[in-house]
């Protein structure tokens, strides 16, 4: 690779901060679950808006494309460079200062490599909440979360990581930047361009900053634990539920019996929850402005209904804040479990809600015709209609053995969720992996205004290129 373009960067950063050395690249070439990996021309680090904007002139100019990288958590291969040895890692770890906090007006600027937990722990400091979580939290970035317009555990009540951000500070393809950074609720100022780069994935700017906005924190979060015979009764409780607290539930994740013994099985601290064995469990969680004891009298009013009604077969209230955090532990350490287990198919998709039992049931008949004893890891956030389907293969088959259908598996259960109006990647992005998958299921409008906003933003294609579309 070019020699000037490698002493301009070590100039424009510190030359501790950019890495041309294969040997000291992998953790930032390697996937989570360290499934997939790429090959850097070189790691850059820059430590301001600044140095971004400098390095991605620079990389325009010498003609280097950019692959953004926060955390790393990423589920489809999105902040990974491919194979060629010419995309250069542009990781945003040491942008990692929050600017500022306005308790008052509920709003926070951060650096795009700050982590989610980070950001949560300020907003507490100030009695606050920033109301997104989900398992990867401690190592996953801000600028991450927003290019992938994250989801996780409390969509439900506040919305996907979009509509907890006001505005955005950008570089864009040509260096420039781009500030955004508006503490507005309301702002009908023409295109919103700061919606465009949410979900992005990188491919059309970088992220250097946001300002978030936060929720007061509630008095108390209870979660409780049920047993359940089928996904049917799973919807209809979600349906009780919502109807007897409203907005107080912030949380209602379906897992299924699989799942429940993964955990136990590679997590012997954590035991199978319930006393008999259920096909599903659901982990729900409300979050009570008034006090602890009322949403104690408020779970346990809506879990006699739920007995009532024959929708639960079993109970668990925590009587304390750590028996809620241990079930917590179980439903955050099914990722966990599944690498554990070794490779499986997966699946991230969204479902009108009222659909998903009609799903399982379909999926479980189609999967059986074409694998059959494989086992379907499912789990999700059903409160918004999101499952983690996930493919198997048999109790004493090698892992591998599944890969062997994975085209058939995948086209089957995509071709079912589109049949169901649902979506192929709920929460996680397109990234590599589903690069094919999205030409095939958004119709050809969509595809060629895809391509022409990319062709508007980053005309050279330096930005992420393989990711969300082909080229
Ligand atoms: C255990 C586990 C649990 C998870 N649970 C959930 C969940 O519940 N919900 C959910 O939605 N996801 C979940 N994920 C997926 C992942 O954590 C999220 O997608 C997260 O938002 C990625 O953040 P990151 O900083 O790691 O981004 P990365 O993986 O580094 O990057 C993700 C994408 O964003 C781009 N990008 C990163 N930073 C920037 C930037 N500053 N500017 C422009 N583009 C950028 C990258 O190029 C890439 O395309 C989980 C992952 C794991 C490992």
């Amino acid at each position: 690779m070019n020699l000037i373009w490698q002493s301009e960067l070590r100039q424009l950063v510190g030359d501790a901060y950019v890495s041309f050395n294969p040997s000291e690249h992998e953790r930032y070439v390697t996937d989570w679950f360290g499934r997939e990996a790429g090959v850097a021309v070189a790691v850059v680090r820059p430590r301001s808006a600044q140095e971004v904007a400098a390095v991605v002139a620079c990389c325009h100019r010498h003609g280097v494309s950019i692959v953004p990288q926060g955390g790393n958590t990423g589920l489809v291969g999105g902040a990974l460079p491919d194979a060629s040895g010419r995309q250069c890692v542009l990781s945003l770890e040491r942008m990692n200062t929050i600017r500022s906090i306005d308790a008052a007006g509920k709003v926070m600027t951060v650096e795009a490599g700050v982590l989610l937990a980070q950001v949560q722990a300020a907003a507490s400091c100030e009695g606050l909440e920033f109301p997104l979580s989900m398992g990867s939290e401690g190592s996953c970035t801000i600028g991450g979360v927003l290019s992938t317009n994250a989801g996780g555990t409390a969509v439900l009540r506040y919305g996907n990581a979009r509509a907890l951000c006001l505005g955005l500070e950008v570089v864009t393809a040509e260096g420039e930047i781009l500030n955004g950074l508006r503490q507005l609720r309301k702002d009908n100022t023409g295109y919103d361009l700061r919606d465009l780069f949410i979900g992005a994935e990188g491919t059309l700017g970088i992220i250097t900053a946001a300002v978030l906005s936060m929720v007061p924190a509630p008095k108390a979060k209870l979660s409780a634990f049920v047993a359940l015979e089928s996904a049917e009764k799973a919807v209809a409780l979600l349906d009780l539920v919502q109807a007897e607290v409203g907005p107080l539930l912030t949380a209602f994740e379906l897992i299924s019996n699989t799942c429940l013994k993964l955990v136990a099985q590679y997590f012997p601290n954590m035991a199978y929850p319930f006393a008999q064995s259920t096909p599903y469990a659901v982990l729900l969680e409300l979050s009570d402005h008034e006090s602890e004891e009322h949403a104690l009298t408020s779970i346990e009013r809506v879990m006699e209904r739920a007995i009532e009604r024959g929708l639960v077969t079993d109970v668990l209230l925590p009587q304390s804040l750590a028996q809620s955090k241990k079930f917590w532990n179980i439903r955050e350490h099914i990722p966990l479990s599944q690498v554990q287990d070794g490779k499986n198919v997966k699946h991230d998709i969204s479902l009108p809600i009222s659909k998903i039992p009609l799903f399982l049931a379909q999926a479980e008949r189609l999967i059986a015709s074409l694998h059959p004893g494989a086992r379907m890891i499912a789990f999700g956030h059903l409160g918004d209609g999101n499952l983690h389907f996930n493919v198997a293969a048999p109790l004493g088959q090698p892992v591998e053995t599944i890969f062997q259908n994975k085209a058939a598996i995948t086209d089957a259960i995509n071709e079912l969720v589109a049949s169901l109006n649902g979506s192929i990647s709920a929460e996680h992005g397109i990234g590599k992996m589903k690069v094919q998958d999205l030409a095939r299921f958004k119709s050809d409008v969509e595809m060629r205004l895809f391509r022409q906003i990319k062709q508007a933003l980053d005309p050279q294609c330096i930005f992420n290129p393989g990711k969300i579309l082909s080229h």
